[in-house]
């Protein structure tokens, strides 16, 4: 099986990487040229000119780029290299719609359509331990497990194409309540003059203990807050989660909260941040000694 991978950020970068150790990888594409040529240098891959010479080089394509607009951008740009067999999967964080209109798209053309949000950040990416939850056929599942296999620990199907990102928008409003509480905790910890180090680790090893506490926490205390997982793509999952929610008539408080506290960091420049930029809220409170402050 020859793989193909677009989108060379964050994410798609320790993908290409996992694939390429396991045999798999033969292009990359990336919006940014420059990108794409560095790692199919390392690689010894091919560094495709469009997304259509990538699909027509690839049996299964990879695609990881930012937001619902931009993957049907990417869907629509793969057209001319598509046909019967081949299978897109599509690992960005999009709503349930995106996910049903990109599978519509490639229906037309025969070609089978995925989508398998990951968790597990660029740590997972990297080392090859992402959590893959993924709709569509379950035997085009199968068939592409040595793919899944490469990328990550786990990969499981959830259901009818739409049913992956259901299950990412469950995760992205439970990594919204852990940056919340993990921010103002150790804030708290903080404030309260205690040696930070000792106390994620203390922490971290009892029943609060978390990947986001272990991985993020060491750095948010230090202010520094580099991403991982940018600020501005945790807004747009959680504005998905909120037009879903807004279906079943109902506010999630740690959803709105969330949503206001990271408009507030994104006006004042933080979106390309690391969520855990959020700490930048709590630390200020703080410093101003506001009782009332949410
Ligand atoms: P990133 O580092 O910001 O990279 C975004 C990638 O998308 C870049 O390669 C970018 O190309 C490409 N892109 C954006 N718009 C495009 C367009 N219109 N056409 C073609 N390419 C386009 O983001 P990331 O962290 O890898 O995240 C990618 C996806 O995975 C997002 O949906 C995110 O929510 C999801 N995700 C991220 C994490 C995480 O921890 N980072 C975890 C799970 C899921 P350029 O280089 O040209 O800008």
């Amino acid at each position: 099986m020859k793989v193909g991978v677009i989108g060379m950020g964050a994410m798609g970068t320790g993908m290409a990487r996992n694939l390429h150790k396991a045999g798999l990888l033969a292009a990359v594409w990336n919006r940014t040229p420059e990108k794409a040529r560095a790692i199919a240098d390392e690689l010894g891959a091919v560094a495709a000119v469009d997304p259509a010479s990538l699909a027509r080089e690839c049996d299964a394509i990879i695609t990881c780029v930012s937001r619902d607009e931009d993957v049907l951008a990417v869907m629509d740009a793969m057209a001319g290299g598509l046909s019967a067999g081949k299978t897109v999967v599509d690992t960005s964080t999009v709503a349930v719609d995106t996910a049903k209109q990109s599978a519509a798209k490639l229906a037309a053309a025969n070609v089978e359509f995925l989508d398998a949000p990951v968790s597990g950040g660029k740590e997972g990416a990297q080392s090859g331990q992402l959590v893959f939850m993924i709709g569509g056929d379950a035997d085009t599942v199968e068939r592409l497990r040595p793919a899944f296999d490469a990328m990550g620990k786990s990969a499981t199907h959830m259901g009818e194409v739409g049913s992956g990102q259901a299950t990412k928008a469950v995760n992205q409003i439970m990594v919204a309540g852990i940056n919340q509480g993990v921010t103002e905790a150790l804030a708290f910890g903080q404030a309260s003059g205690l040696d930070m180090d000792k106390v994620i680790e203390v922490v971290g090893g009892g029943a609060a203990g978390n990947w986001f506490l272990q991985m993020r926490g060491p750095t948010m205390v230090k202010g520094t807050f580099e991403p991982g997982f940018k600020l501005g793509l945790h807004h747009k999952d959680l504005t998905i989660c909120r037009h879903m929610l807004d279906t079943m008539n109902v506010a999630l408080p740690i959803v709105e909260m969330t949503l206001k506290h990271y408009e507030r960091l994104m006006a004042a420049g933080h979106g390309d941040e690391d969520i855990s930029a959020l700490y930048r809220d709590k630390r200020q409170l703080f410093r101003g000694g506001n009782k009332k402050s949410l």
